[in-house]
């Protein structure tokens, strides 16, 4: 009998349907965010199923930075949420990663934004991300790469950036 490829308890692997938001301000962000898309694709049980194309959008919060550069990613992947997580803030780690302050500059910044249809509220962890319905430098490139990506309780990614106020995103 011949093994799947993969080996032979490849085919036995449930995958999820996830959405990674990436962003980045700060030491080239353009080569931060294509660098962590080809990262994202390599981690274990986890295949970068599509990605949108990169857009540029004015910083919120704090307003002395420039331009963040965005992206939203599709994968696959047999990895539970927490594991996913962790591996998203070991990614941001290898890309130089500091907190000094709330919404400082970054280098990277992955956020989970869905998770199957999955609702999760932990300390750590909270999907749908709480801010996505309302961001248009998530909304655009979710819309661009799945409209019909759902928001579990708040509609999908065409509706919700129909109604998001305009927000300074090419
Ligand atoms: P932000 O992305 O809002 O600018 P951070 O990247 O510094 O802020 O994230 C702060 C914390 O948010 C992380 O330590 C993480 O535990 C938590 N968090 C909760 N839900 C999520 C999520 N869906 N994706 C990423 N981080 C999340
Ligand atoms: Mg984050």
């Amino acid at each position: 009998e011949e093994a799947p490829p993969g080996g032979p308890r490849a085919a036995a692997v449930t995958r999820f349907p996830a959405y990674a938001g990436l962003g980045s301000t700060l030491a080239h962000p353009r080569e931060q965010v294509l660098a962590a898309l080809d990262e994202l694709g390599r981690l274990p049980q986890t295949r970068l199923v599509s990605r949108s194309r990169l857009y540029r959008s004015a910083p919120l919060g704090h307003e002395a930075q420039p331009d963040f550069v965005n992206a939203v990613a599709r994968i696959d992947t047999g990895l539970q949420p927490p594991l996913l997580l962790a591996e998203l803030q070991a990614i941001e780690q290898r890309h130089g990663r500091e907190r000094p302050f709330p919404d400082a500059p970054r280098t990277l910044d992955l956020d989970l934004l869905l998770y199957g249809d999955e609702v999760i509220a932990s300390t750590s962890l909270t999907v749908p991300h709480p801010r996505m319905h309302e961001r248009a430098f998530v909304l655009r490139p979710l819309a661009e790469i799945c409209p019909a990506a759902s928001v579990p309780g708040r509609g999908t990614a065409a509706q919700l950036l129909k109604a998001c106020p305009a927000q300074d995103v090419e």
